[in-house]
């Protein structure tokens, strides 16, 4: 059989491997959108490097937009076959596709109007909400632990990895002229301990393992005592008549702050304000955690004998509608607004910045990666003034920066994951979804571990298995 690495290939983004059988049989292992630099990323996401309609099946290892994000243009493109992940990658699936075709169908809209003005042709989207509608009635939700057969010859089961809700890992069990071969593909692997999900399971023995890298070199610190910061800070701001604002993931770390937050309240920890989370995808995300209890650690699942909605306690409110989200701007007493985006570079979180950046008593609290150039980054190196919708504002607000918990392993994290894997049997591992010096440690991490043969494969390379 034949491997060849299509996206995730010496870069963090894009993840697209695809498996060709001698039947002639093709299985995508995920198919994300590559998000980078306009120009670039318009060029890698315009054309497949395969023929779509030639693909049989998709293994998806989980609903975050550039492992996913691209299903919705090989709909397009003509692949009609099954999408296999797990249940709660499959809903999660549907809110991350449908939000993406709006946001693709909205960029082309103000790319086009500039167009139109230098008297150049329009463009057209990458894909449609149709085709995410047309793509998501394809998809097949599975539990995790239950092997199936997506084609002839393959078999495989989803594991926990950990990473966010529905993640897994895979390996496929593949047989061909009488010999099995079996082919993992870590997807993304998360970390011990986060709360709300389960710890990375171990992952099924293999011959060939395709690995993410994103942490190579790097051991991340441990998260802070989330919860009790995070009670001091919204105290001392309340107790100044400020605001605090958080920027938050719509998925995956907005639960995890209401979580922390639900359980203050329990405590009768959290001043009597109100909190808002002003987000619509972080409303619809939220709905979707608390579908899926199968993915919950146990601590979760014990504490909600005493609170049935550990997402929801008496004064938090979800906000859907942007009326409702305006009014919050003109209301000057304390409360808690929680708003996506993470790194402040879209979304409703940037009128609630520019509304209340320049109070002194209020606060900004960052509790996620922020990625050079964006504004929260600016934040969180607590810049004298920042930009916001083209204008200026001083920076005055309180900025708090908490260490949280990573969404991926560190090294050691995927070294002890690798680790647990019969050495005997692992004949070669592929590192995918790093930088390029990110992917050299891990491989020396590795090499320095006793596993000798690891490579780093190139955009369009394909290897013989
Ligand atoms: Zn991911």
């Amino acid at each position: 059989m034949k491997l060849s690495f299509f996206g995730a290939a010496r870069t963090v983004t894009g993840s697209k491997h695809l498996v060709e059988l001698q039947s002639g049989k093709r299985i995508l292992l995920d198919c994300g959108l590559f998000q980078g630099r306009r120009a670039e990323a318009e060029r890698i996401n315009r054309e497949f490097p395969f023929d779509a309609a030639s693909i049989d099946c998709v293994i998806l290892s989980h609903a975050h937009i550039d492992h996913a994000g691209l299903l919705p243009k090989l709909y397009k493109e003509g692949f009609r076959g099954d999408v296999y992940c797990t249940h709660a990658t499959y809903s999660l699936s549907a809110l991350l596709l449908m939000d993406s075709a709006h946001i693709q169908q909205s960029d082309v809209r103000f790319v086009n109007k500039i167009r139109r003005k230098q008297g150049k042709p329009s463009v057209q989207p990458l894909y449609t909400e149709e085709d995410a509608e047309g793509i998501l009635k394809q998809f097949v939700g599975m539990p995790y632990g239950h092997r199936f057969s997506p084609v002839e010859g393959v078999s495989l089961e989803f594991r926990d990895a950990g990473h966010i809700l529905g993640s897994a890992h895979v390996v496929l069990t593949i047989t061909e002229n009488g010999r099995t071969v079996k082919l993992g593909f870590t997807g993304d692997i998360g970390n011990p301990n986060r709360p709300i999900l389960k710890d990375p399971e171990k992952m099924e023995d293999c011959d060939y393992l395709i690995s993410e890298s994103t942490y190579g070199g790097k051991t991340h610190e441990p998260p802070d005592e989330s919860k009790s910061r995070l009670a001091e800070v919204i105290e001392r701001t309340s107790a100044r008549g400020g605001k605090v604002i958080i920027p938050a993931f719509a998925v995956g770390r907005t639960q995890e702050i209401v979580y922390a937050m639900d359980q203050l309240w329990n405590e009768e920890r959290l001043p009597h304000i109100p909190v808002y989370v002003d987000s619509p995808l972080a409303v619809n995300a939220t709905g979707v955690y608390l579908s899926h209890p199968e993915c919950y650690d146990k601590k979760l699942l014990d504490y909600m004998r005493t609170d049935k909605n550990p997402l929801g306690f008496e004064r938090l409110s979800y906000i859907r509608d942007v009326e409702d989200s305006k009014a919050l701007n003109s209301t000057r007493m304390p409360m808690v607004i929680i708003s996506a985006s993470g790194m402040c570079e879209a979304g409703r979180i940037l009128h609630h910045l520019k509304n209340n950046i320049e109070d002194s008593r209020n606060t900004v609290m960052i509790v996620g990666y922020c990625a050079d150039h964006t504004l929260g980054k600016k934040i969180v190196d607590k810049l004298p003034e920042v930009r916001i919708f083209g204008e200026t504002y001083p920076l005055r607000a309180e900025v708090v920066v908490m260490n949280s918990y990573s969404a991926h392993a560190d090294e050691p994290g995927v070294v002890s994951f690798i680790n647990k894997l019969d050495r005997d049997r692992l004949k070669k591992i592929f590192l995918v979804h790093g930088a390029p010096d990110r992917q050299e440690l891990m491989r020396t991490a590795l090499q320095n571990a006793g596993h000798r043969n690891v490579e780093i494969p190139e955009f369009g390379e394909t290897v013989e298995l």
